[in-house]
């Protein structure tokens, strides 16, 4: 069933960023729980 489907996604812990609380989309490991914004806001910042 579709809807069953669409519940299993919604069901979904999503990864959020620690830092700016923003959903993480397709996030690979290697980067934690930091979104690619406040990655490149800690570049700019070092
Ligand atoms: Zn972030």
């Amino acid at each position: 069933m579709i809807q069953s489907i669409v519940e299993f996604f919604k069901n979904l812990p999503a990864k959020h960023c620690q830092h700016c609380g923003e959903q993480i989309e397709e996030q690979a490991e290697c980067y934690g729980n930091v979104c690619h914004q406040c990655i490149g806001l800690k570049d700019l910042n070092s």
